[in-house]
């Protein structure tokens, strides 16, 4: 495993709320933690995952605690062609590699730092603030199995 640089290391579950201007809640809390452990995980995942620990929250409640944390900048939501909706708790502007093949999803530093990391040919007067950039691909595992 690498470990990925965060860009907010020291803002743990309720400061990490409360910076966010976020009313902190057990719920919020729990829906947080389960998102930092599950980078890249799908919204029913991440519900799975806090039902199995607080068990008395909807899986609208999860949805809606994700979403509010997304706006809020908390977390990054991600939603790459052919996926459910992703989040991920790493909100520095990174990028994704996904297998055409079987759907794994794995973090690449921006080779620029800055968004928006790639400059339009013409802006046609747009001020632009982020090129979305996803690499697809063939992963390692995929690489080595028999063709179809
Ligand atoms: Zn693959
Ligand atoms: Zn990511």
């Amino acid at each position: 495993m690498t470990s990925t640089p965060r860009s907010t290391p020291d803002t743990d579950g309720p400061d990490a709320l409360r910076q966010a201007g976020l009313q902190v809640t057990a719920q919020r809390l729990a829906v947080h933690r389960a998102v930092q452990k599950n980078p890249h995980a799908l919204a029913e995942e991440i519900s799975d995952v806090v039902r199995a620990e607080i068990g008395s929250i909807s899986r609208q409640a999860v949805y809606d605690a994700l979403n509010v944390m997304s706006e809020k900048g908390l977390i990054r939501r991600i939603q790459p062609a052919g996926s459910g909706a992703r989040f991920e708790d790493r909100v520095d502007n990174h990028h994704h590699l996904i297998c055409r093949d079987c759907g794994s999803l794995v973090d690449v530093d921006c080779a620029k730092g800055k968004a928006p990391c790639l400059k339009a040919d013409n802006n046609h007067g747009y001020v632009i603030d982020e090129a979305e950039v996803v690499y697809w691909g063939t992963c390692p595992n995929c690489q080595t199995k028999p063709k179809k």
